[in-house]
């Protein structure tokens, strides 16, 4: 009986041997034309390995990080999303090429990018290396928070989108591609015939949807460098500009900052009231005072271009003018990563010819509440000025040089949050009004 037994199951096993044998070579027939080649190191990370695969003309290169599931899970996704995808031109050669964007603990995020002509061509993937998985945006957020994790990311995506001709549309496809960093989320969104975008959004905004696992810790750092992306869209950016719709909004906006024993005064007391303000930083100072730049950045306040050295533009040519603005757009961007959307011109002097030499994506902010604190240097004067012009959609002019600014930013702060009003920045004040034009017009 036992023999008997046994012999069957060698026979099982023989069975089961041909029918892998075959089906490999089925496989292997099937999928002829796609090769792996292992042939060099990654030079960034030393104990991972270049492959590639290959089909009809396409190359792909991937790491290999010899940890199983992970480099199996690596290969299905090349096979089924880049080597698989519907190509055009399928007679001529092309390579993929990758990019280890984060690599941590806890999670891999690989970037494909392929040159399509002009525009570069982009797929993500990241890798829950504990077992495998490639994670989806479904896999980082708790459960039943979807909804609310695209709506948010949606939002932020608004932000961006307003300047351009795009015409915007948000749902869960269009957060698909993304990589994970310790602090943000990097998407690129597709969008048809374009160059894919990339939008980095801060995880301080949905950090209370986001599983404990993916939040910002130590198992989440890069192993190799800390990188995060250069311009990431923060909390306080953008958020709930719909509740703002309907309520009393007021802006507050400083020119000739940053000045330390002042700026970092009024950014305690925006803090204080979760107001956000707007800085017109001259690049003169910004240049002596790069944490206080860095501070208004990382707390959510807008910085806008003041230039660099305070002259009166419409006395500039044209080349002194570009100048003035370029300096101060370079050290904010230096210092804080991000670019300024607006500028406002010194003495508020501007005429056609210094609006042509400006860019074109730099809006032109003045103001309609001027303070003239620089002048009369006196706390309760400034506080009735603003108090007796105060409105919807204003915008305060004040300088964050002066002690009695100070005290005077303190004093409106709380008496304009006791009438309701909301503290935006100048450029949400903007998209608040654009925003109820549009409603209004019934767009
Ligand atoms: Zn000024």
């Amino acid at each position: 009986m036992r023999k008997k037994k046994l012999r069957k199951k060698r026979v099982l096993a023989l069975l089961l041997g041909i029918f892998a044998v075959s089906w490999a070579i089925h496989s292997t027939i099937q999928k002829a034309s796609t090769e792996t080649i292992s042939f060099h190191m990654d030079p960034n990370y030393p104990n991972i390995e270049v492959s590639s695969l290959s089909a009809m003309g396409t190359h792909v290169e991937f790491p290999v990080f010899h940890i199983e599931k992970v480099d199996q899970a690596i290969q299905t996704y090349i096979k089924e999303y880049i080597l698989d995808s519907d190509r055009k031109d399928e007679n001529s050669e092309s390579v993929v090429k990758y990019h280890i964007a984060h690599y941590s603990e806890q999670t891999v995020s690989i970037l494909f990018h392929e040159n399509q002509g002009e525009k570069v061509k982009t797929n993500t993937l990241t890798i829950n290396l504990m077992d495998g998985t490639i994670l989806s945006i479904n896999d980082l957020v708790l459960e039943d928070k979807l909804d609310e994790f695209v709506n948010i990311l949606s939002n932020a995506t608004f932000s961006k989108w307003k300047n351009t001709n795009q015409p915007f549309w948000a749902d869960r496809e269009m957060f698909k591609d993304f990589i994970l960093y310790n602090d943000s989320l990097l998407f690129y969104i597709k969008q048809e015939g374009q160059q894919d975008v990339p939008l980095a959004i801060s995880k301080q905004l949905f950090s209370h949807v986001l599983k404990e696992q993916f939040q910002a810790s130590e198992a989440n750092q890069d192993l190799i460098k800390n990188r995060e992306p250069r311009e990431i869209i923060t909390e306080q950016s953008k958020q709930g500009i719909e509740e703002f719709l309907n309520q009393k909004v007021i802006a507050l906006t400083f020119d000739d900052g940053p000045k330390q024993g002042t700026t970092d005064k009024i950014l305690d007391l925006l803090t204080k009231y979760n107001a956000h303000a707007t800085f017109f930083v001259l690049g003169s100072m910004a240049e002596k005072n790069p944490d206080l730049l860095k501070r208004m950045s990382k707390e959510g306040q807008e910085i806008g271009n003041h230039t660099y050295n305070h002259k009166q533009m419409t006395k500039l040519t044209d080349e002194e003018i570009y100048t003035e603005l370029k300096q101060t757009e370079n050290l904010i961007q230096k210092i804080t990563g991000k670019t300024s959307e607006l500028m406002r011109p010194p003495y508020g002097s501007i005429d056609v010819r210094v609006r042509n030499v400006l860019n074109d994506d730099m809006e032109v902010m003045l103001w309609n509440i001027d303070t003239e604190d620089w002048k009369c240097r006196n706390t309760d004067e400034i506080v009735q000025e603003v108090m007796n012009n105060a409105a919807d959609g204003k915008v305060i002019l004040m300088h964050d040089i002066y002690q009695t600014s100070v005290e005077a930013v303190s004093i409106i702060l709380e008496k304009l949050s006791s009438q309701g009003y909301k503290f935006v920045s100048a450029s949400e004040l903007l998209e608040i009004q654009k925003r109820r034009m549009m409603v209004n017009e019934g767009i």
